[in-house]
């Protein structure tokens, strides 16, 4: 059985460290501290590293750990992480023989040029695209690009449980409130996020169900959340994708 455990790094990142027997493998390490730090106490030996995107606070460790042992760096093919040695892309297959773990690959660019997301074992590893309540910001694709990942990922199941790579859902939510101020699930989810953080908790994961229900950039055809894009604007859009623009840069102000 296969355990994921968040490793804390920077400020606010996870290094999400997916363990089963005496191997483990790490998505998005940004620093090679907390890994080396963690393997060591917990007796671990890394098997395979994935990465979602190449920003530095998501790839910053992976030379590190490749020098401590020669293992698989998984990551997407049109990015520049030098350390890959097997680049990936929509559709492929990311096989993790020591864990028995098998991931899918997904193309969804907007936050990088080539984000890509592992999907498998019923979770979900996005990166900076979709955050729980929330997602990254736009920075080397469209908005169109954006919303049709984001599309993409909200057609997985249900009890998919999403493992992003940042603790912003408390943020997240308080800037959904504000678009979707009628949403009870919302209320509901705010008062359980507080809690967990309130405690030293990870809000994480959240599951795909919940991300559908109360996440605004998932929301764009909802009349609620075109009503707050409108006012935002002063102008009246209906297109999903004029909407979803509206609502990111929104956020970036809030
Ligand atoms: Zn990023």
């Amino acid at each position: 059985m296969l355990e994921i455990v968040p490793l804390p790094a920077f400020r606010d990142n996870y290094i999400w460290t997916l363990r089963g027997g005496k191997n483990a493998a790490v998505v998005d390490p940004g620093e090679a501290g907390p890994v080396k730090e963690y393997l060591a106490r917990e007796g671990l030996a890394l098997v395979a590293i994935l990465a979602t995107h190449h920003h530095p606070d998501h790839v910053g460790g992976i030379s590190e750990l490749v020098a401590m042992k020669k293992v698989p760096v998984f990551g997407p093919k049109g990015e520049p992480i030098p350390e890959l040695t097997h680049p990936v892309g929509q559709g492929d297959k990311v096989e993790i023989l020591a864990l028995a773990a098998t991931f899918s690959v997904l193309d969804i660019p907007g936050h990088t040029r080539a984000h890509v997301a592992y999907y498998g074992l019923e979770s979900l590893f996005c990166g900076d695209t979709l955050f729980a309540c929330g997602c990254g910001r736009v920075f080397e694709g469209t908005a169109e690009q954006m919303l049709d990942s984001l599309t993409k990922l909200a057609a997985l199941p249900d009890a998919t449980r999403v493992y992003c790579g940042h603790e912003y859902t408390l943020a997240n939510i308080k800037f959904a409130r504000a678009v979707d101020p009628g949403n009870s699930m919302l209320a509901a989810r705010e008062e359980k996020v507080a809690k967990l953080r309130a405690a030293g908790l990870p809000s994480l994961p959240s599951t795909l169900g919940e991300e559908r229900a109360t996440n605004p950039f998932l929301r764009c055809a909802e009349p609620v959340v075109v009503e707050s894009a409108n006012k935002y604007l002063g102008a009246r859009v209906a297109d999903p994708a004029r909407v979803f623009a509206a609502i990111r840069e929104w956020k970036n102000r809030f």
